[in-house]
């Protein structure tokens, strides 16, 4: 008889749902949104239906894999697991005997958010002496900009912008990536409140806003910049709050006055009147909310993007009125203490430390230290989400290298592999999720038993560890036993919410309020630091700077930035395993501005070739004025093989890191496009 079990999205979305998982006969039925979570609210994107089929998928691997025929070459041999494990431990005590332990590199990120397994396997290569991999790839760069102004911690209450009067998306396609922030805002603009979203391209958000408000990519300082001269110049400044909790705010003002709303144009593309008008309307307005999303980030100077940003609601008082504020991340997982888990006390001293972002380099041997011959990838496709594709691919299919990839299917990563261990999903686990959008956390349980011979990383590590003689208690502890670890932390912002709390299954709200900066900032100062020694001693600028940046490499020779946001269907590169997902998400495309197009001979629905120095892709044409010229958009993230030549769209884009946080600058790369033949 079919039952219902609750769940959680364990993907890299700021929601983290709560689902209601329908399971018959040991199998999944249906996923929905559990009507009774105060964010999921009973809804779930486009992705998460296709649960069912996902799990119960004939390309689920069930058994682990061996390599038999050449690297890349998808051949392999059903093993048993004892057999796998013999393999992994002869190579892991291999690698570590002729050439150190910091030639064993695990490389992981998000691809599961429970916080037990998606760190099970830290202690691991912490008591392995393994080189240390730093998880950039993503969201450090915005955390660390955000911080510099505001301090780290959590941020304004998405919930709590149903009382603001103006809402500012500012790099969030939110419609696709923060789906359920969107009830919230509509809220707002029922009760007569406006949605305005700044974003270099018309995306699904920017369609359904008041008002878009187009910028080049890498304008984001340059525009926020241009709205604080306006308030300044206009005298509309909450003198009070600048006076009690601000600092640097003289020092900044001979600097503002660069940034006139004719100077911000030339940079951002925005008109003058614009960017006056919006200026205005932030400064009438009784509670103005900014949602700050990434795409400010992936840039050269992303963290100065995403601090300037962040400095604009001091300048009218916004942090200490209901409804406004700014919301960057939640952070719920703070209130946790995963050290006992991750156990970095076991890492020896001074280990050496390969920033993910730089695989590329990493494999290709420009490391101090010792040259890398085992990589071991976990919740990660580095081989399709890696900058520069063609290194990292060249580098994964290296004779000399031993890949082992913890997987449910077979990626492009997992392809190259030479040892694939089959993964259990989330419904076969126990962890427990924090979300980085709301402030509920919650404890999953399984919903059905593991697919095949499929196996939690947790079992996977400890039974590694327990082979190599490693005797501390986080390789033998159970995932219950670690979540009460978990809740040990002492966190006065966990509420008192205990174990049998959360082994009822129910999503709980840790104890933070609606706007966090009334208490305070987190930064050095405890104020909003206008001026940034923290900044200075990096050797960068200390004041806000709204100079653009853009690839050194293509500076010159390419003419078009190219942006590679996500796309509705997938999830980084999770779901394009999911045979309808791809289907509906069509080619993938090229956006441009029809002067562009022209200029080039390229009409809609042309196949494309884009590329720069670092290689190529094929990509359909999309024509249309949604974009600036001189930009344009690629949403992704495709395989390679759902791509018409066969390469993704990260084969363009460069290693480089953005000023702070050491993420990748993604949306930095400049390329070219032209038609290909229709024979080609
Ligand atoms: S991907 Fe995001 S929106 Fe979709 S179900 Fe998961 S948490 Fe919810």
């Amino acid at each position: 008889m079919a039952e219902t079990k609750l769940a959680v999205c364990p993907h890299d979305c700021p929601d983290t749902c709560g689902w209601l998982v329908q399971v018959d006969g040991g199998r999944v039925v249906s996923v929905k949104g559990d009507p009774d979570h105060p964010f999921t609210r009973g809804f779930l994107c486009a992705k998460a239906g296709h649960y069912p089929s996902r799990v119960h998928s004939p390309q689920r691997l069930t058994k682990p894999l061996l390599r038999e025929g050449a690297k890349g070459s998808g051949r392999f041999k059903e093993i048993t697991w004892q057999r796998a494990l013999d393999v992994l431990q002869r190579r892991l005590e291999e690698a570590a005997g002729r050439f150190g332990p910091e030639s064993i590199l695990p490389y992981f990120y998000a691809g599961h958010m429970g916080l037990v397994h998606r760190n099970a396997g830290s202690a691991f290569f912490h008591k392995l002496g393994a080189s240390r991999l730093l998880p950039t790839i993503c969201s450090s760069t915005a955390t660390a900009g955000h911080a510099l102004s505001l301090g780290s911690g959590p941020s304004t209450d998405v919930e709590s912008a149903a009382h603001a009067d103006l809402i500012i998306i500012w790099g969030s396609n939110t419609l696709t990536t923060n789906l359920h922030a969107w009830p919230f805002f509509q809220e707002a603009r029922q009760r007569g409140g406006r949605i305005v979203v700044i974003d270099p391209y018309r995306n699904r958000t920017a369609q359904r806003a008041d008002l878009h408000i187009m910028l080049r990519p890498g304008s984001d300082a340059a525009l926020a910049l241009g709205l604080m001269q306006v308030l300044v110049d206009e005298g509309r400044l909450d003198r009070r709050f600048i006076k009690r909790h601000t600092l640097g705010f003289d020092e900044f003002l001979p600097r503002l006055a660069d940034y006139t709303p004719e100077r911000a144009q030339k940079i951002t593309g925005v008109p003058a009147a614009q960017i006056r008008a919006l200026a205005r309307d932030y400064a009438q307005a009784k509670a103005p909310f900014i949602r700050s999303g990434y795409g400010p980030a992936r840039q050269l100077k992303g963290g100065m993007a995403m601090r300037t940003v962040a400095l604009l609601p001091a300048l009218v008082g916004a942090f200490h009125k209901k409804g406004a504020g700014i919301h960057r991340s939640t952070t719920s997982s703070t209130v946790f203490d995963l050290k006992r888990l991750t156990r970095p006390d076991l890492a020896p001293p001074g280990v050496r430390a390969v920033n993910m972002v730089q695989l590329g380099d990493a494999l290709a041997g420009r490391l101090q230290g010792p040259p890398v011959k085992l990589l071991h990838v976990y919740l990660c496709n580095p081989a399709v989400v890696a900058p520069d594709s063609a290194l990292v691919q060249a580098g994964l299919a290296r004779e000399d290298l031993f890949v082992s990839v913890q997987e449910m299917f077979l990626t492009e990563t997992a392809r190259l592999a030479d040892l694939v261990l089959p993964s259990a999903s989330c419904l076969e686990m126990t962890d427990l999720y924090a979300g980085y959008g709301h402030y509920y956390v919650q404890m999953s349980r399984p919903a059905i038993p593991a697919v095949g011979q499929s196996r939690p990383l947790l079992s996977v590590f400890q039974e590694l560890a327990g082979r190599l003689g490693f005797s501390e208690e986080v390789f033998s502890a159970g995932e219950e036993a670690i979540i009460r670890w978990l809740l040990d932390s002492g966190s006065p912002h966990l509420g008192g919410i205990t174990f049998p709390d959360l082994a009822a299954g129910r999503p709980l709200r840790v104890k933070a309020p609606a706007n966090p900066y009334q208490e305070g900032f987190a930064t050095p100062s405890g104020k909003v630091e206008f001026y940034s020694q923290a900044m200075a001693e990096m050797g960068l600028d200390p004041l806000p700077d709204g100079a653009p940046s853009l690839d050194p490499d293509g500076l010159g020779r390419y003419r078009l930035q190219l942006i590679t946001p996500p796309r509705r269907e997938f999830l980084n590169s999770s779901f394009n395993e999911v045979p309808e997902l791809v289907d509906k998400a069509g080619p993938a495309t090229l956006l441009m501005h029809p002067k562009d197009a022209e200029a080039r001979g390229i009409v809609e629905g042309d196949l494309v070739r884009v590329f720069n120095d670092r290689g190529q892709c094929l990509l359909v044409a999309q024509v249309a004025a949604e974009v600036l010229p001189g930009v344009c958009v690629a949403e992704g993230l495709y395989w390679g093989v759902h791509t018409p030549g066969g390469q993704g769209i990260n084969h363009l884009t460069s290693q480089r890191l953005a000023d702070v946080g050491g993420s990748n600058a993604f949306h930095c790369n400049l390329v070219e496009a032209e038609p290909v033949p229709e024979a080609a």
